[in-house]
């Protein structure tokens, strides 16, 4: 094991230990099964796992970005997939940073103890997609209420969610300054909102993660429910996705180390023309290379979260400790699927799952080439190419 795998070492062990009540089937029967890891989530729950960086007067932790990467990675690495509820770890940031001290006493003790699940997070549109300050619906203020009409797609784990949080346009682009302006965060009861003004449609999709459409219809929000200031919805959502950016590379690192040690194991034990298949360099280079790039990424997700705890701008670090961990998470998926061969493809080896899994955070919650975007801007002074 190396010095920087080895960072908090009795979280990890508890971690472990948690896990190995959930081995490789059950995960496989709830892939199988397109079903929700229910069981699981409850044990991280019931443990405090997601409530790590809530802080102790809410019922928390109160500890930092590392100690809930760690979580993060941890759930990855021992073979399941923290997509199922990583939202209830950083969507929280949001309350706990905009919100009013009244929201804060009345949401944060149930997040913290998983009474309320706050794991959903509606921002992506279908006609806009990444252009969010193009987004089309809007939140209209009627006396104490708020009027949502609109669209949202591939808006995750609302099934599995009691609240939501919904970025809408309360002010019309053409009366605002900047694009950026003139859009609210709210907080949506969903058992309130559903059936009175909101439609879910499931997507049915390449990995087993529960992602929806969202029709929106003459939904009354109260307007108690409006999070910070009306029109700075949008930056306080640029606000949370350092620690959503640095969570997700950890759990890429996680499925990372996984592809790795499977593939290891696996070319070590499988014989072929008399000789273990990982004797021959052509297999064993890739899985080194997969192992050497993983450490890399692994770096920068210590950085970013040391930033991120000591509350310096981290947003380069972020973004990067998210492209070199999704870019070596697939890297060592698709080795691990040609070292298995055949079997590979075969589900009770979980390769291929994980596979799936894996290949999500090219994609999402950011593309990987808004990354490079956002490098060559902010990082590199290159000319605003939208
Ligand atoms: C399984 C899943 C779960 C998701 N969960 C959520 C969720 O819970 N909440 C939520 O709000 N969203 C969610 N998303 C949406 C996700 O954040 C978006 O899919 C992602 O940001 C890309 O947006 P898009 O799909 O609209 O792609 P588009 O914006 O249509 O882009 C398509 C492709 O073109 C590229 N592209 C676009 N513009 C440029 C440009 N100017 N320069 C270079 N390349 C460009 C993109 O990088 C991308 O590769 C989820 C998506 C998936 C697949």
């Amino acid at each position: 094991m190396t010095a920087t795998a080895e960072r908090h070492p009795e979280l990890r062990a508890a971690l472990r230990d948690l896990s190995k009540r959930f081995p490789d089937e059950y995960f496989r029967k709830v892939d199988e099964a397109r079903g929700y890891p229910e069981e699981f989530v409850d044990a991280l729950t019931e443990a405090g796992w997601l409530a790590v960086m809530i802080p102790e007067e809410y019922g928390g932790a109160g500890l930092g970005l590392a100690e809930a990467s760690v979580v993060m990675e941890e759930v990855n690495r021992c073979g399941g997939n923290a997509g199922a509820c990583h939202g209830q770890m950083y969507n929280m940031g949001t309350l706990l940073r905009h919100g009013s001290l009244e929201q804060k006493r009345r949401y944060l003790p149930g997040i913290a103890s998983g009474k309320l699940r706050l794991q959903s997070m509606g921002v992506t549109e279908p006609t806009t997609g990444t252009d969010t300050t193009q987004l089309k619906t809007t939140a209209l203020r009627k006396g104490d209420r708020y009027v949502v009409n609109g669209q949202k797609v591939w808006i995750s784990r609302v099934q599995h969610s009691d609240l939501m949080i919904l970025l809408a346009r309360t002010t019309p682009l053409a009366d605002v300054k900047r694009k950026s302006e003139g859009m609210s965060i709210f907080i949506v009861d969903l058992h309130q909102a559903i059936g009175k003004g909101l439609t879910v449609r499931p997507i049915r999709n390449m990995v087993n993660h529960e992602t929806n459409e969202l029709f929106f219809e003459n939904l009354e929000i109260p307007t108690e429910n409006l999070i910070g200031e009306e029109g700075k919805g949008f930056k306080y959502i640029l606000d949370g996705l350092n620690a959503e950016r640095t969570l997700i590379a950890a759990e890429c690192i996680g499925d990372a180390r996984w592809f790795v040690a499977r593939s290891a194991a696996y070319a070590r034990e499988r014989r072929v023309f008399d000789r273990p298949i990982g004797q021959n360099q052509g297999v064993q280079f890739p899985i080194a290379g997969n192992h050497i790039e993983t450490e890399a990424a692994d770096l920068m997700r210590w950085r970013a979260c040391e930033l991120f705890d000591a509350k310096q701008p981290c947003g380069a670090e972020a973004n990067m400790a998210k492209y070199l961990a999704a870019k070596a998470s697939f890297e060592a998926a698709n080795v691990a699927i040609q070292t298995h061969g055949g079997f590979g493809f075969a589900c009770e080896y979980d390769v291929e799952r994980k596979f799936r899994e894996t290949r999500l955070y090219q994609v999402a919650p950011i593309s990987t080439n808004l990354i490079l975007s956002y490098v060559a801007e902010h990082v590199l002074g290159l000319p605003r190419s939208f």
